[in-house]
């Protein structure tokens, strides 16, 4: 190889490392080797900051992508909804979740300029999931706030820029992953949808997945545990550990904003989603 293309690999190797290592040190894990030298699942600094693992672990989002279309996991339509009284009347029927042929513009066609819940009077517009169709990952919100119901996609605020940096992280761009909401449309002054305004608009979540398949979910902060786990629990409670939401691989972890006004649990999120990290590579 000629020693200039050599030296602007190095170069460009360079500059990547310096990116992620910055964006660790956002995430308050700089210190992660020396604090995680007691922890089986830790990850040598090599394997944190040096971007070869990365390229490795994720195809180019402009390919078609072999490493994100790589081994679907088994569905499992045995696998039970949890039973449990949480939502009442709102709780859950469908015991598995089939592989759809619909595609997002279907389902979005059929959202419509929608009505079906409150949440619809003061929106601009419906905020529907956005990101890599082929995606292994997928990542699950509350509701579009301020910035969302603005721009019409979903995390582009500071929220959504955290999860940016969490997502780069992990050694993949925001473009492999796809990135969704229980609710589409921004609940006024931010506030918490209630468990009916989630039950009517979570089924356009479920169909959605239905047609991504993605192999994990990670679903931020307790709105989104609750709608696909139906977890009675908080998420500091359950974060940390997979569960299954019919057939597909689900990790719970605190919500980017969440992380803004706790930055001190950015430690925690991070094991989280290098537990994901983790499994996506040992199945690809
Ligand atoms: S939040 Fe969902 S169900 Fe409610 S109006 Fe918006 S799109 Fe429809």
């Amino acid at each position: 190889m000629p020693q200039d293309t050599i030296a602007k690999e190095l170069i460009e190797l360079l500059r990547n490392s310096r990116e992620q290592a910055k964006f660790l040190g956002e995430l308050g894990v700089e210190n992660v080797a020396l604090d995680s030298s007691t922890d089986q699942n830790a990850v040598a600094p090599a394997a944190i900051t040096s971007t070869a693992p990365t390229a490795a672990r994720v195809a180019p989002s402009a390919n078609p992508q072999p490493a994100l279309q790589a081994p679907r996991r088994k569905t499992n339509p045995a696998s039970p909804s949890p039973a449990n009284s949480l939502f009442g009347e709102f709780a859950m029927t469908a015991p598995a979740l089939a592989k759809s042929n619909e595609t997002l513009e279907q389902i979005w066609l059929d959202i419509g300029d929608c009505t079906r819940c409150g949440l619809c009077e003061g929106r601009t517009q419906v905020v529907h999931t956005h990101g890599n169709r082929n995606a292994r990952l997928m990542f699950v919100g509350e509701a579009p706030g301020a910035d969302e119901d603005a721009q019409g996609k979903p995390f582009v605020g500071r929220a959504g820029q955290l999860l940016t940096k969490m997502i780069e992280a992990m050694g993949m761009k925001r473009e492999d992953v796809i990135i969704g909401n229980v609710n589409r449309c921004r609940p006024p002054g931010n506030r918490q949808p209630t468990l009916e305004e989630a039950a009517i608009c979570r089924p356009f979540l479920f169909r959605e997945i239905a047609a991504i398949q993605p192999e994990v979910i990670v679903v931020m902060g307790n709105t989104a545990l609750r709608n696909l786990l139906e977890e009675r629990e908080g998420i500091s409670r359950v974060r940390g550990k997979f569960r299954d939401f019919r057939g597909i691989k689900v990790m719970p972890t605190f919500h980017p904003a969440y992380l803004l006004r706790d930055p001190s649990k950015k430690r925690e999120t991070w094991e989280d989603l290098k537990m994901v990290r983790d499994y996506l590579d040992q199945t690809i």
